[in-house]
C-alpha cells in the first residue's frame, strides 16, 4: 500500500483504486487507527480506512483555518467559481468510478449511484458555484451616515454527514460552503467513507489550495465530537440523527457557540384523499418509502388513505411492492440493495418485531431476504394506531404503515402526531385542498401529487425536532455567511 491506495474490483469486475488516507492539505496522510469499511450485499471487508481521533481532526482544521487565511480569504468568488466548476466536471467525467465506489460501500443499486448520486453532487457544486460571484450585501438608507452590510464567510466550518447518500450530502455540504468563501473539513460516515476520499482526488486535480477542502474518517464519538467542540470551527453542518443532533448542539454550547446547523430524522406523513390518481398515489407512495431502501430523512413511512379507497389502496400497493426488484447493488434493474450495516439491519428487524408485538399486521415482507447481505423484504403494516412504536419512531428500513383517515382534520391531526416535521405529501385532484393542507402541514417540505422530489435549488430542512436551517437554494447561503454593518459618517455632529 502505497499512498493509502488499496487496489480491488467489484465483485463484476470493475477495477477500483480505492483511496483510504485521511484527506489533508491535499494529501492522504495516516490516522490514528484503521477502521474496515463492509460491503453490505456480502458483509466482506472492502478496504480498512484511515479514522481519525483528536489529534488528526486538529491536523485537519488548523491545515483549513491556515488555507483560509494565507490563500481562500483572498481568492475572489470568480476564481472560486471555476475551481467549483472544474470539481463538478471531473466528477462528472469519473461517474462510473464514483457510482461503483458507492454501490460496493453503501449497497444502493448501481443505477442509481450513477444517475442520481454521482449526479447530484456536480449538480449541486455548479448550482453554488453560480453563487459565487453573487454574494454581497446592501446599502440601508439611513440619515446622516453611509451605511452596507458585507456578507463575510465564517471561516472554517465543519461538516459531518451520514451513509445514506455518501456523495450528494458531500455536495449539499461543500456547496454553499465555498462559494460563500469558506474553508471546510467534513468527516464522512465510517459506514461509507470510500466515494468521498475518491472526491478528494479530484479535489486536487482541480487545483484546489491545500487545506481548502479535508476529507476525514472516524469515530462519530471520536472524530465527529473532536469537531463539534474544535474551537477555531465556526460552523458545524451535521446531518444525522436526532439523538446526534442534541449532542452537536450541546457540544457546541460546551465549546465555542459554534452556529450549528441539523438535518435530523423524520417519520413523514404522506396524505391520500380518495380523488386522487390512484395508480399514481401508488407508484409515488412506493417511491417515497422504498427509495433508497427506505434510507431517508424525509421517507414516507406513514401512509393515510382516506376510507372509501383504502382497501383499493392496500391491494394495488401491495401488488406494486411485492414486484420490487431486490439484487445485486451492481446490477442495472436493482431497485432495493442491502440496508447499510448489521447494526442497521438489527435495528430494523427490531422494528417489525415491535410492530407485530404491539399488535400491528404484517401484510408484506417482514422478513430477511437472501442469504447473505443485510437485505430486507419491503415490509407493509395495517392495523396500526398511533402510539405504537413503528408510527413514532423513525425506522430507517423499508418498512411502512399504511393507515386510514376519514376528512382533512382527521389526516391533519394524524399526520402532526409525532414530534418530528420534516416532509409530508398530499394526493389529491382538488387545488383548493392541496393548498389547504399544504398550508397547514408542519413540515419542511410538503409535496402534492409526488415524493421525495429533491431539488437542489429548493431548501430542504426541518420543522419540530427534524432539525434546524435550511440546506440547498439561496436559503442554504445564510448558514455560511456572516452580516457585518459598515456606518461612515456623513454629517453627524458628536455629543
Ligand atoms: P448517526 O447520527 O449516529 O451518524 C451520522 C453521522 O454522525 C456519522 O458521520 C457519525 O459518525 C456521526 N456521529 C455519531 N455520533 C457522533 C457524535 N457523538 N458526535 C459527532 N458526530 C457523531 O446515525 P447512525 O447511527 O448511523 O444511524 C442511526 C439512525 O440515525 C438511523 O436509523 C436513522 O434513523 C438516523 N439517520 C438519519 C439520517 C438523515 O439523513 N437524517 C442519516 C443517517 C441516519
Ligand atoms: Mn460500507
Amino acid at each position: 500500500m502505497t499512498n493509502f491506495v488499496v487496489e480491488t474490483a467489484t465483485p463484476k469486475g470493475f477495477k477500483l483504486k480505492l483511496n483510504t488516507g485521511l484527506f489533508i492539505n491535499n494529501e492522504f496522510v495516516a490516522g490514528a487507527n484503521t477502521i474496515d469499511t463492509i460491503n453490505p450485499a456480502t458483509g466482506e471487508v472492502i478496504a480498512a480506512v484511515q479514522a481519525a481521533e483528536a489529534k488528526q481532526v486538529d491536523d485537519a482544521v488548523n491545515a483549513a483555518e491556515k488555507a483560509y487565511h494565507d490563500v481562500w480569504s483572498k481568492t475572489n468568488g470568480k476564481e472560486r467559481c471555476r475551481l467549483m466548476n472544474k470539481l463538478a466536471d471531473l466528477i462528472d467525467r469519473d461517474n462510473e468510478e464514483l457510482a461503483q465506489i458507492e454501490s460496493l460501500d453503501n449497497g444502493k443499486g448501481i443505477s442509481f449511484s450513477r444517475g442520481f448520486d454521482a449526479k447530484q453532487i456536480a449538480i449541486t457544486l455548479r448550482y453554488f458555484a453560480g453563487w459565487a460571484d453573487k454574494i454581497h450585501g446592501k446599502i440601508i438608507e439611513i440619515d446622516g451616515a453611509l451605511s452596507y452590510t458585507r456578507h463575510e464567510p465564517l471561516g472554517v466550518c465543519g461538516a459531518i454527514i451520514p451513509w445514506n447518500f455518501p456523495l450528494m450530502m458531500l455536495g449539499w455540504k461543500l456547496g454553499p460552503a465555498l462559494c460563500t468563501g469558506n474553508v471546510v473539513v467534513v468527516k464522512t460516515s465510517e459506514l461509507t467513507p470510500l466515494s468521498a476520499l475518491k472526491v478528494a482526488e479530484l479535489v486536487k486535480e482541480a487545483g484546489f489550495p491545500p487545506g481548502v477542502i479535508n476529507i476525514i474518517t472516524g469515530y462519530g464519538a471520536i472524530a465527529g465530537d473532536a469537531l463539534a467542540r474544535h474551537m477555531k470551527v465556526s460552523k458545524l453542518a451535521f446531518t444525522g440523527s436526532t439523538a446526534v443532533g442534541r449532542m452537536i448542539m450541546k457540544a457546541s454550547s460546551e465549546s465555542n457557540l459554534k452556529k450549528v446547523t441539523l438535518e435530523l430524522g423524520g417519520k413523514s406523513p404522506n396524505i391520500i384523499f380518495d380523488d386522487a390518481d390512484l395508480d399514481q398515489a401508488v407508484a409515488w407512495a412506493h417511491k417515497g418509502i422504498f427509495f433508497n431502501h427506505g434510507q431517508c430523512c424525509c421517507a414516507g413511512s406513514r401512509v393515510y388513505v382516506q376510507e372509501s379507497i383504502y382497501e383499493e389502496f392496500l391491494e394495488k400497493f401491495k401488488a406494486y411492492t411485492s414486484k420490487t426488484k431486490l439484487g445485486d447493488p451492481h446490477d442495472d434493474a436493482t431497485y432495493q440493495g442491502p440496508q447499510v450495516s448489521q447494526v442497521q439491519y438489527d435495528r430494523i428487524m427490531g422494528y417489525i418485531e415491535a410492530g407485530k408485538k404491539e399488535g400491528a399486521t404484517c401484510v408484506l415482507g417482514g422478513k430477511r431476504w437472501g442469504d447473505k447481505g443485510y437485505f430486507i423484504e419491503p415490509t407493509i403494516f395495517t392495523d396500526v394506531t398511533e402510539k405504537m412504536t413503528i408510527m413514532q419512531e423513525e425506522i430507517f428500513g423499508p418498512v411502512v404503515a399504511i393507515c386510514k383517515f376519514k376528512d382533512v382534520d382527521d389526516a391533519i391531526e394524524k399526520a402532526h402526531d409525532t414530534t418530528y416535521g420534516l416532509a409530508a405529501a398530499v394526493f389529491t385532484k382538488d387545488i383548493a385542498r392541496a393548498v389547504d393542507v399544504s398550508n397547514r402541514l408542519q413540515a419542511g417540505t410538503v409535496w402534492v401529487n409526488c415524493y421525495n422530489e429533491l431539488d437542489y435549488q429548493t431548501p430542504f430542512g426541518g420543522y419540530k425536532q427534524s432539525g434546524i436551517g435550511r440546506e440547498n437554494g439561496e436559503y442554504a447561503l445564510d448558514n455560511y455567511i456572516q452580516v457585518k454593518t459598515v456606518k461612515i459618517n456623513v454629517n453627524r455632529q458628536a455629543y
